[in-house]
């Protein structure tokens, strides 16, 4: 990969240009045929929808929603919904690029998708929410099913979400469709523990690479970006493992304290202010001082392109474990790389989310309810399964993780794609 002076031409950061890139990359690696890379460099399916919404002042709204399919040749597309004001067409399609990967690295039958809407969702009121998710469920819902498409949560969408497009999904169809979404209320045939389990497996992933590096984890210091749905419960497994959570940061501010913040205190405060500023049991910094904070784990938990070339260089930290999607820019990655600096990628790092995701699937087809125990035994063993195989394939070519993760998925992506050769 040719190396860059910034962080690409695009302005401002472009993810789809990044996943791009790093496919290009991954292919040559892995020495698959070029063809492969060509039908990996485009998405299947982009679905560009109207979402108009009666707001309840009673004018109407129109916001525009996306569902892609990235690729499908290992299985029905598997990804989130976002509500993200400023979600685009090539956001969607490099967050469904990631799933691609993702699926394949954790070796469960899924391609990649991704949908969602660009809305505020915190400016919305709980119907006009309800209203905008049952209108883009029906505008998206040709390309739904358990054997075609099947969502999740992602950034500001959760369970609730999640039970409204199950719902409108069971009344265009006239039946239960319990198979046709992941991540739903336990109420209405969700999974135990998939509201954690992002979190589960990134921390699943700490343990390893501190083990494979022979780093000391009880003690550590770690940076936690985002507070939110992977950053909050991420924060209390680090400090339950027994690191020193020194720094987090949200939209509104960040904190720190070189001794280790109190995690449930943190909570509190967040829960009643909205926010992690203003914490007291923290110095106040400046969210992009967040990075350069010693300690030896950074976490980016937030959204794309967070981790620029200059974070990257003003980096302490010698672990940097991916739980957002494609926090890191492209240049940033070569700085760290060039540094040293050990990156777990987030198509192994956040996996846990969709593995568990797949487990939901999976039981809703069964009809067959999963207890607790079955899906942390199986959730555990398919993350260290994955990263063993990362681990192994980068100690074997010489490579960064990000490198042999890319690897080991377009491996698997190309397989499933030449054996089914190339309809008509
Ligand atoms: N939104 C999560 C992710 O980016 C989960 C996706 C899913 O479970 O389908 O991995």
């Amino acid at each position: 990969m040719a190396s860059m002076e910034a962080d690409g031409p695009q302005a401002p950061y472009d993810p789809w240009w990044a996943v791009r890139r790093r496919i290009s990359a991954a292919v040559a690696a892995a020495g698959v045929d070029p063809e492969i890379e060509r039908l990996l460099l485009v998405p299947e399916r982009v679905l560009e929808v109207a979402v108009p919404v009666r707001m309840d002042d009673g004018h109407v709204e129109v916001f525009s929603g996306w569902r892609v399919h990235h690729n499908v040749a290992r299985g029905p597309a598997k990804g989130g919904i976002r509500f993200h004001p400023a979600l685009s067409a090539g956001e969607v399609t490099a967050l469904a690029a990631d799933m691609t990967l993702k699926t394949a690295v954790v070796d469960i039958p899924f391609g990649g998708g991704k949908g969602g809407v660009a809305c505020e969702p915190g400016r919305l009121s709980i119907s006009e929410l309800e209203r905008l998710t049952r209108r883009y469920t029906v505008a998206i819902a040709s390309l739904l099913g358990p054997d075609q498409d099947v969502p999740a949560p992602d950034v500001n969408t959760d369970e609730r979400v999640m039970a409204w497009l199950l719902d409108t999904m069971d009344m265009l169809q006239g039946r239960s469709v319990p198979g046709v979404v992941t991540g739903k209320p336990l109420s209405v045939g969700g999974m135990p523990m998939h509201a954690g389990a992002t979190s589960s497996g990134v921390v699943r992933c700490v343990r390893a690479v501190f083990a494979a590096t022979g780093r000391p984890l009880v003690g550590a210091r770690a940076v936690v970006q985002g507070f939110g749905k992977v950053g909050g419960p991420l924060a209390f497994l680090l400090q339950s493992a027994g690191m020193r959570v020194v720094a987090v940061a949200d939209v509104a501010g960040a904190v720190w304290n070189p001794g280790g913040l109190d995690v449930s205190a943190l909570a509190e405060h967040a829960r009643s202010s909205g926010s992690v500023a203003g914490f007291v049991g923290g110095t106040p910094i400046a969210s992009t001082d967040l990075w350069a904070v010693e300690a030896e784990l950074v976490v980016p938990a937030a959204l794309e392109g967070a981790i620029d070339v200059d974070a990257a260089r003003r980096m302490t930290a010698s672990v940097v474990v991916e739980a957002a999607n494609g926090p890191m820019t492209p240049a940033a990655d070569e700085v760290l790389d060039r540094r040293g600096v050990v990156v777990v990628p987030d198509i192994l790092a956040n996996a846990g989310g969709v593995t568990a995701s797949y487990f939901e699937w999976a039981q809703g087809r069964q009809g067959y309810a999963w207890d607790e125990e079955m899906v942390a035994d199986r959730l555990a063993r398919t993350m260290d399964r994955a990263f063993g195989a990362v681990w192994a394939r980068a100690q074997a070519l010489g490579v960064s993780l990000r490198d042999a993760a890319g690897v080991v998925a377009v491996e698997r992506i190309a397989a499933a794609i030449t054996a089914r050769g190339l309809f008509p």
